[in-house]
């Protein structure tokens, strides 16, 4: 195997918080989940670059209902780890939102921040139903409320890196999710 996992990387992390089985495992649940409560449905999956990347391509192949998928590019974290609060939309849609059953793919959510203007952004363009599913969510963070149906793990308030997770671009294709030592971005 090529790919990158913890071991490879070993002396940049510091605690190893969910491997890569028990992300699958977890993101079998939710599929399943997502399944029965749109059965007879079509789904639109609408995921944001970059980090959804593998939490999207898992979860489609994990259900069993008909979906599209479609990706939208928004700026939040520059080479940091703090949330800016601001959202500039760098990819928008390429498909029509109207009449369609949406679900947003998050990888995390943090602040809420991000995720609470796309959804106002979304909401705007007439779909028949709009939820949210993010791999994992940071309740100790949230400085906004945003309802989310679907959600993979709650986490500590902590940096995290792995499954689409970076740090400056870094470390996305690791299997697992670990925090970064402090040494790696102080
Ligand atoms: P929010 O607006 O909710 O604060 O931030 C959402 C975005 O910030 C996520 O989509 C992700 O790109 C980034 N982010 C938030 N927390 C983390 C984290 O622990 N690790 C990484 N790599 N990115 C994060």
């Amino acid at each position: 195997m090529t790919s990158v996992d913890a071991r490879d990387i070993a002396e940049d992390l510091e605690d190893v918080l969910f491997t890569s089985d028990q992300i699958a495992e977890r993101i079998a649940q939710v599929a399943a989940q997502i399944d029965q409560d749109y059965e007879g449905r079509e789904i639109l999956l609408v995921g944001v670059l970059n980090g959804a990347v593998m939490v999207m391509s898992d979860l489609q192949r994990a259900m069993r209902s008909h979906v599209q998928m479609d990706w939208m590019a928004v700026s939040s974290y520059g080479a940091g780890t703090q949330s800016s609060g601001v959202v500039r939309i760098l990819k928008d849609l390429s498909q029509d939102l109207k009449g369609r059953h949406v679900i947003v793919v998050e990888d995390i959510i943090d602040t809420g921040l991000t995720l609470s203007y796309l959804m106002n952004y979304l909401a705007s363009r007439g779909p028949a139903s709009l939820e949210i599913m993010t791999m994992f969510r940071k309740p100790e963070a949230a400085r906004i409320e945003v309802p989310v149906k679907y959600v993979g793990f709650d986490i500590p308030n902590s940096f995290v890196v792995g499954y689409g997770l970076d740090y400056a671009d870094r470390y996305r294709n690791l299997r697992d999710v670990a925090t970064l030592k402090p040494s790696i971005y102080s």
